[in-house]
């Protein structure tokens, strides 16, 4: 039974994450910002029998990280899935509110560095994996204007977790980053092309197909490789 850490668990492709890694008998410890107010989260972990484990963390707040990866008790873990996101629109080229922009590095850079940080001591214990989602906007692929703090912070995120795949090569930790396709969520809209679960499944095979070989690398959620 491996252990999958899951931050963003509560709704969305997290969510999707936790049913399909739940269903195969893993061990999966649910990040999520509001526990009390997670209530389809609380439901499947209810009927999962022990092996879903909600745990409160803002990938935000250095506290609350630290927090949640104490309760681990040092237990190895064998994935880390980021996938909290958030998505701040800008009004146009002349917005000058940058407080969106804060909120987006926050949660989409700094987060998932943050959460691999304080969670390594139990990753290299496993030899794990870390798999962040990112976005095709934060790629060079993508040609439509605006949204500059998303796809910024997806580019950032892309190249943090390029540096982190080779300083952790040798520790035997693998990362990389992950498009999960255009997703019915709350992010995504309902006319998004592909669902959650089917999202889900995809980023489960990435994870599976991840090495050290093949560590630093950008895919898409059906294993196809993304360019940069
Ligand atoms: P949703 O908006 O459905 O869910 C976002 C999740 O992130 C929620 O669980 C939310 O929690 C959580 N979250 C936001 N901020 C924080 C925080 N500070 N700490 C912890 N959790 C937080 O989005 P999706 O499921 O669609 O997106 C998941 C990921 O996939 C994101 O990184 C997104 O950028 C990426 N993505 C999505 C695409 C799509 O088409 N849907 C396309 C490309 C990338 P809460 O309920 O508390 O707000």
């Amino acid at each position: 039974m491996a252990t999958i850490v899951i931050t963003g668990a509560n709704r969305g492709i997290g969510l999707a994450l936790v049913q399909v890694y739940a269903s195969a008998g893993n061990h999966v410890v649910a990040w999520c910002r509001d526990p009390a107010r997670a209530e389809k989260l609380q439901h499947l972990a209810a009927g999962s029998a022990g092996t879903v484990q909600v745990v409160e963390a803002d990938v935000a707040d250095a506290a609350s990280v630290d927090r949640a990866a104490a309760a681990l008790n040092g237990a190895p873990v064998d994935v880390l899935l980021n996938v909290a996101g958030i998505f701040h629109m800008e009004k146009g080229v002349d917005d000058r509110d940058f407080d969106g922009w804060r909120q987006s590095f926050e949660v989409m850079v700094i987060g998932p560095f943050r959460v691999a940080q304080a969670l390594l001591p139990n990753i290299e214990k496993a030899k794990g994996k870390i798999l962040t989602v990112t976005s095709q906007i934060g790629s060079s692929v993508w040609a439509t204007g605006g949204m500059y703090s998303y796809g910024a912070a997806k580019a950032g995120v892309n190249r943090v977790m390029k540096s982190l795949a080779v300083d952790l090569r040798d520790r035997g930790v693998a990362v990389a980053v992950v498009h999960p396709g255009h997703v019915q969520t709350d992010m995504g809209g309902p006319n998004a092309a592909i669902t959650a679960e089917e999202s889900a499944t995809g980023i489960r095979d990435v994870v599976n197909a991840m090495t050290l070989e093949n560590s630093g690398g950008f895919f898409k959620w059906d294993g196809d490789p993304h360019p940069w």
